[in-house]
């Protein structure tokens, strides 16, 4: 006990000043360490080295899809890296893994979607998106459609690319000097999006990118129809159109892919985290067939963008196996009836909590808005810190004056975890009810 306090103690000391987080409070960090210093995962749960467990109410980063501690994710790694763990995928080079998971994602991409470009993650795969979309329209011989499209509250990633595309003002006033050329429009209206087309000049936008399900800005869903008419809008003025499905791939909303809820089919769709629910870094982008075929027939030399690990043989080995558990599992099926099972539990806590404004979910992407009294600060950041004490981990969003919980637990939680869930997050919404009492 006394050896495991001060092994504690130690990996406390040691990630304060060595261990620079991402996405962190950098001051309070280096001042209070790690909350959590996880060891162990399995199924929904997370341990952590003082013997805590918690649901991985956010799947981590949205992207645990078949949960925690899959042994044959693990044989996979190692039966791969032991036979080939890297070689290139430039130019001819080739692997098995990478060229029948490729085959593979054809297989389940909506529609025409057929040809895919490997990244290691989802910033990568936007960046790749938005280049190779003006470097086509290049070799179409329209230069100055150079500008991208985006939404408001639309999250897709840090690099300069992405972070700039993206739609969250903080993400993007964080740094002093972004891509030029991107442009955003209100995320729920059609005639917002033809507005800012209009404004720009068709003949100047290359592309419009979108999250079937925006994600890290709120868990918001577009109006039905929004994107059978962001289609038209797109085709109408000759425009490419994106979709983010870094988080709404491999089953999250309930259906393959979210957009197969739109029945309607993007020119590019780029892909992360689920791929291989995070047991392997990779990401990518998938091309239409007739894109792919113009990017052949226009080109002329070589197509001047990959990463080192575009393709590689050990994380597609893995995404392979994971795709076979999701497929064989059911966990798409599984992922919408518990995504109704989770909205369930939300609105029977809307009826019981003031502090609740609304709730929404599509599958297992879920949100709680709260309702902040006016000119008090956010509570959600203090459910959160709740919810820990009581087993859960959920995350807040707090951009553009919202006060939101987001969930997206593993796509094989089952009924009995669900309720857990709830149980827990009542608990600490009860929990903030009464400070806010004691406080008023
Ligand atoms: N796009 C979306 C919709 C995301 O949610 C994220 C990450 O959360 C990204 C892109 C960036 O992916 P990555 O962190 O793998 O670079």
């Amino acid at each position: 006990m006394i050896q495991e306090k001060a092994k504690l103690q130690e990996l406390a000391e040691l990630d304060k000043k060595h261990f620079f987080h991402p996405t962190s409070a950098v001051k309070s960090q280096q001042e209070s360490g790690p909350a959590f210093i996880f060891i162990e995962g399995k199924g929904v749960y997370l341990y952590d080295e003082s013997g805590r467990k918690v649901i991985d109410g956010m799947s981590s980063l949205w992207n645990v899809n078949v949960g925690h501690g899959r042994r044959e994710l693990g044989e996979a790694a190692l039966e791969q890296m032991s036979k080939l763990a890297f070689s290139s995928s430039f130019a001819s080079f080739s692997n098995e893994p990478a060229i029948r998971l490729a085959a593979k994602i054809a297989e389940l991409a909506p529609g025409d979607l057929n040809a895919v470009f490997f990244t290691s993650g989802g910033s990568e795969a936007n960046d790749t998106a938005y280049k190779l979309a003006r470097h086509y329209w290049v070799l179409k011989g329209q230069p100055d459609r150079q500008k991208i499209i985006s939404r408001t509250k639309a999250y897709h990633g840090v690099n300069i690319g992405a972070t700039s595309a993206t739609g969250l003002k903080p993400f993007r006033d964080f740094t002093n000097s972004l891509a030029p050329d991107f442009h955003y429009a209100d995320h729920m209206s059609t005639e917002e999006l033809r507005r800012v087309i209009e404004e720009e000049g068709p003949e100047t936008v290359a592309a419009f990118v979108a999250e079937p399900v925006q994600g890290a800005g709120g868990v918001h869903i577009a109006p039905d129809g929004y994107f059978k008419e962001v289609r038209r809008i797109c085709d109408k003025y000759g425009i490419l159109f994106i979709t983010d499905e870094v988080i709404t791939g491999f089953g999250r909303t309930g259906t393959f892919f979210g957009i197969e809820h739109d029945e309607v089919v993007p020119d590019m769709m780029c892909f992360a985290k689920g791929v291989t629910s995070g047991y392997a870094p990779l990401g990518g982008v998938v091309f239409s067939d007739s894109l792919y075929k113009e990017l052949g027939d226009l080109s002329t030399g070589t197509l001047l963008h990959g990463y080192t690990y575009s393709g590689h043989p050990m994380a597609c080995a893995v995404a392979l196996k994971n795709i076979e558990i999701i497929e064989q599992e059911g966990l798409v099926a599984n992922a919408k009836r518990m995504g109704a099972e989770l909205l369930k539990g939300f609105e029977a806590i809307k009826a019981e909590r003031s502090i609740v404004r609304s709730v929404r979910a599509r599958g297992l992407m879920g949100a709680v808005e709260l309702a902040t009294p006016a000119g008090s600060e956010p509570l959600a950041p203090t459910v959160v810190a709740e919810a820990a004490k009581h087993g859960l981990i959920c995350r807040f969003v707090t951009f553009d004056g919202q006060d939101t919980l987001v969930f997206a637990p593993p796509l094989i939680i089952n009924e009995t975890e669900i309720k857990e869930l709830i149980v827990s997050l009542n608990t600490a919404l009860q929990e903030v009810e009464k400070l806010m009492g004691s406080e008023g």
